[in-house]
């Protein structure tokens, strides 16, 4: 595993890296401790720590409160600085898109839709013979919404701007006290993180792929539990390193 020193941007994606994978999005278990070492971790990194998620801002403050860290949400679409400034790409028309991910998940059980503010998410963890089906009336919605592309996740078809993502995201946040000047790292555990990290090796930092399957990250971690405990190893170290 790559180390946090007190000059890196730390860049942490949520669901499948922080916390473990649940049933439904909103089932989701913050492991106890979590906060307080992503608190630590943004103090000791003089603010550079970031959250880079596909999920609303809010889910995230929900997940993580009190803290109020630095969060680019939505795949890249809205960001929240450090000092509380929130900034965001024009909408997209998600009329189409949502109208039909509605329609799937009113005559198939087990599909959750979610209608964020510049992306809609189709999930299907609980109906996984429905991927196809899923796949291909989204793609055929996706074709009739100009600026929208479709992307999937894990048990997720996310449908977003085109030309937002976590790779430029990264590289916004990048342009950008205090992340600015950094090396880079990122951990992200899904393909819709690859941008991700091709953003940050890009600019000669580092990625770490959280579980198992095909990625461009050069290093690897076995599960959420694991990632954790190398960022607790880290704030250690840091605080160790200024005492
Ligand atoms: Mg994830």
């Amino acid at each position: 595993m790559p180390r946090i020193t007190a000059q890196t941007a730390l860049f942490l994606d949520f669901d499948g890296t922080l916390v473990d994978i649940a049933a439904q999005p909103d089932l989701v278990q913050v492991a106890p401790g979590v906060t307080d070492l992503l608190a630590g971790l943004h103090e000791a990194l003089g603010g550079a720590l970031a959250i880079v998620s596909g999920r609303k801002l809010s889910d995230l403050d929900h997940f993580l409160a009190p803290k109020l860290l630095p969060v680019s949400a939505e795949h890249g679409a809205q960001f929240r600085l450090g000092d509380g400034s929130l900034s965001q790409a024009a909408s997209p028309n998600l009329h189409e898109v949502s109208r039909v991910a509605l329609a799937l998940a009113a005559q198939h059980a087990g599909l959750k839709v979610e209608i964020k503010t510049t992306a809609v998410s189709l999930h299907y963890r609980q109906a996984p013979q429905l991927e196809l089906l899923c796949l291909e009336a989204m793609a055929e919605a996706v074709k009739r919404s100009p600026g929208l592309e479709l992307m999937q996740g894990k048990c997720v078809f996310d449908i977003k701007a085109s030309g937002v993502s976590k790779g430029s995201a990264i590289a916004a946040l990048m342009g950008q006290s205090p992340f600015a000047g950094r090396l880079p790292l990122f951990a992200g555990d899904d393909t819709t993180d690859e941008a991700g990290f091709a953003s940050v090796q890009g600019l000669g930092g580092e990625a770490i792929k959280v579980g198992e399957g095909h990625s461009l990250a050069e290093h690897r971690c076995a599960s959420p539990s694991e990632l954790r405990q190398w960022l607790k190893a880290s704030l250690q170290d840091l605080q160790g390193v200024r005492a």
